[in-house]
């Protein structure tokens, strides 16, 4: 059986400042691998200590699992230090320079020079992608000894260790891993988690909750003899996890919610057009994203100006003027317009106000409609205050908009419009 030793790195967690939630969720995932964890050390951010607890560390057990310093600030040192014990070279990874950029201008900011040393990985190491900060993680072997480092705040190291790392320490495992990973939407993490309740608490299978693109995931992991076995062990607690949380689940093991809509429309032979306002093609962009798209999606309309919602779409000059562009009729009348012009089966409209600044009128940045109309008489509105206002809210509105617009969908075609 393997032994790992996890070092927690922060001067933080010595001064009491923070409680080690790292090490306890790190140990739970680890006995269910079958990985004995037979030391958990804490060590402060000083590089001459680190280097002491990794020398210990790496004379009594095989896997040293270390959280926290992959920051982008100088006390940050955790990967330099373990990378210089091992004796391995640093170079620029490009793929985690362009996915870091990427996250930056998702948040509309510049990618600060000093984020750059992130990207500093060795060159013959296993690298963890991050997708919920910017730091990578990575995974360095030398002389069956093993060392995996991940970045210190939860929110980061849950769902690399889940997404990424787990994958890597299944070599260490003499029985079968299995895991699945259970997508919602609409719901947050903590509210996700004390739905499923007592179910975190299992052993094998684990269920462990975490957020990544601003969904919350559960991923449910079992050990077992054989594939089968682990799959009968995660049956019944993925089929209690979807009764806990009907009607937020959209797929097990999909990409993203897209996918999901994509797969249900096929499932069901209907076709799909949006009507876009605010989200400037988005839908249809991330519809368009999956291939094989192209038998359920029959077309996107960027009806930007009032002039187009209304000559294109048929949406009244007397609902745009009375109501205003952002409003329940008209978004209504959006996806009913879409729907006849295109002769889908299902259409979806969004009309909001992305911000940073309003439509000149009361109406406040971060709302928006979100209309379905279908084929058999369905005509839904949803109405969204939850859009973000300020400098950098833009890009997040319109990809929210986008996702509530897709999940409106999904709804639908499962039949729980509500
Ligand atoms: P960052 O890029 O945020 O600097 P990092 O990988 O360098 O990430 P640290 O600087 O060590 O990580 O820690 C960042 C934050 O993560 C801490 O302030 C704390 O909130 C959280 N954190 C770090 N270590 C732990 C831990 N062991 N358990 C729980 N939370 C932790
Ligand atoms: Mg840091």
């Amino acid at each position: 059986m393997a032994t790992c030793e996890i070092i927690s790195v922060g001067t933080e967690i010595l001064l009491g400042d923070i409680l080690n939630t790292d090490a306890q969720f790190l140990s739970r995932q680890l006995a269910l691998l079958g990985i004995s964890v037979l030391y958990q050390t804490t060590v402060g951010d000083n590089p001459q200590r680190l280097r002491a607890a990794l020398e210990i560390a790496a004379g009594r057990s095989d896997i040293i699992i270390t959280s926290g310093g992959l920051g982008p600030t100088p006390d940050d040192l955790t990967k330099e230090i373990c990378c210089d014990f091992f004796g391995k070279e640093c170079v620029y990874d490009d793929e985690s320079i362009e996915r870091m950029s990427v996250y930056f201008s998702g948040k509309g900011l510049k990618m600060p020079e000093s984020n750059k040393k992130q990207a500093l990985l060795p060159k013959d190491g296993v690298i963890l992608k991050n997708d919920n900060g910017t730091a990578p993680g990575c995974a360095i072997e030398k002389d069956g000894k093993h060392i995996i480092m991940l970045p210190g705040p939860p929110g980061e190291l849950k769902p690399m260790f889940l997404d990424y790392a787990l994958d890597y320490l299944k070599q260490f495992s003499t029985e079968v891993i299995l895991s699945h990973q259970i997508r919602t939407f609409g719901i947050g993490e903590s509210a996700m988690a004390q739905a499923v309740g007592c179910l975190l608490e299992g052993e094998n299978p684990t269920v462990a909750p975490y957020a990544k693109d601003g969904e919350a995931l559960l991923r449910v992991t079992a050990k077992a003899e054989n594939e089968d076995e682990a799959e009968k062990l995660m049956k019944p607690v993925i089929e209690k996890i979807y009764d806990l949380l009907d009607g937020y689940i959209y797929g097990i093991d999909v990409e993203n919610i897209e996918t999901a809509v994509v797969n249900k429309l096929n499932e069901k032979s209907l076709v799909l057009a949006a009507a876009e306002s605010c989200t400037g093609g988005y839908i249809s962009k991330r519809i368009t994203d999956i291939p094989g798209s192209s038998a359920v999606f029959e077309c996107g309309i960027v009806s930007y100006a009032n002039r187009i919602k209304a000559g294109v779409l048929g949406v009244s000059e007397k609902n745009l003027e009375e109501y205003g562009a952002v409003s329940d009729p008209v978004s209504k009348e959006m996806a009913l317009g879409v729907l006849k012009v295109s002769g889908a089966d299902v259409a979806v409209s969004v009309t909001g106000i992305a911000g940073p600044g309003s439509d000149n009128t009361e109406k406040p940045v971060g709302l928006s409609y979100i209309s379905l109309a279908a084929k058999d008489g369905t005509l839904y509105t949803k109405k969204l205050t939850t859009g973000k206002s300020g400098k950098n809210c833009r890009e997040y509105n319109r990809y929210v908009n986008a996702s509530n617009a897709l999940n409106l969908v999904r709804l639908y075609l499962e039949g729980k419009l509500k």
